[in-house]
């Protein structure tokens, strides 16, 4: 069975102030044995972070890299610059960073086998506009788009590697696909995940975002291939956040 993994996008929100709440994730995830927790703040805050979680298991996480591991990438950070400041995770393939900064399939996939190559869990992100759901091309999408973005290395099986479906209609607006839709498109991407991996592909975990909220977790975490949750703005404060990693 695949150990659920909630993780905290925070975009670009938090200052030091928001260290506390980083401190309180991190206590709570000390209690907890059936869940992994992850935090990615905005890159500024990720060696606090480290800070603030200790030697707890509360994994920090950053919401981009570069692929290239130096040079002229100005504003850029590369994966030994994240792991350096102590982020395990790395968020890539954001439908944000899709949209608003252009990335593509082969741009996220390069991320994500740099990632990978440097020991850290990658979660790649995945999932259809509503323009493309409305079509009833959500699943032809997701298939697409998992086959340019999925690293070229197997993954080991052990969690290193998670795929986020988020469908970009959802992230933000308080609206969430139907439960059957969430099965739907996760099965879909197990069914992706077992072709091309094998055993590893039945074994990485595939987590659901858009718009989950204390409210809403329980059902969404208890459908079928759902291990877990990339969540947005329900993750900023400590008791929100907590209350959707303990609805898993
Ligand atoms: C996200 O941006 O990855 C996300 C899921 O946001 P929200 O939870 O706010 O919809």
């Amino acid at each position: 069975m695949i150990c659920k993994l909630i993780a905290g996008n925070w975009k670009m929100n938090g200052t030091a102030a928001a260290i506390a709440e980083i401190a309180a994730m991190a206590a709570a995830a000390r209690t907890l044995d059936h869940v992994r927790v992850a935090v990615c703040p905005p890159a500024t805050l990720i060696d606090r972070a480290r800070v603030a979680a200790g030697t707890g298991p509360l994994i920090v996480g950053a919401q981009d890299v570069h692929a290239e591991p130096a040079g002229a990438f100005t504003g850029s950070v590369s994966v030994a610059m994240l792991a350096d400041a102590g982020a395990k995770l790395v968020i890539v393939g954001h439908s944000e960073r899709r949209a608003d900064y252009g990335e593509t399939d082969p741009h996220v996939r390069a991320k994500a086998e740099a990632v990978l190559a440097a020991g850290l869990i990658a979660v790649v992100c995945v999932g259809e506009t509503e323009a493309q759901r409305d079509a009833g091309a959500t699943l032809g999408v997701i298939a697409e788009q998992l086959a340019g973005s999925m690293p070229g290395m197997a993954p080991s099986g052990s969690g290193d590697l998670a795929v986020a479906y988020e469908p970009v209609w959802a992230i933000g607006t308080g609206r969430t696909p139907t439960l059957d839709q969430v099965a739907e498109a996760h099965t879909a991407i197990r069914a992706v995940l077992v072709a091309r991996y094998g055993e590893a592909g039945a074994a990485t975990p595939i987590l659901y975002g858009g718009s989950v909220k204390p409210s809403n977790a329980a059902a969404l975490l208890h459908v079928a291939n759902v291990d877990g949750a990339l969540v947005g703005g329900a993750s900023l404060t400590a008791a929100e956040f907590l209350a959707i990693v303990r609805a898993a």
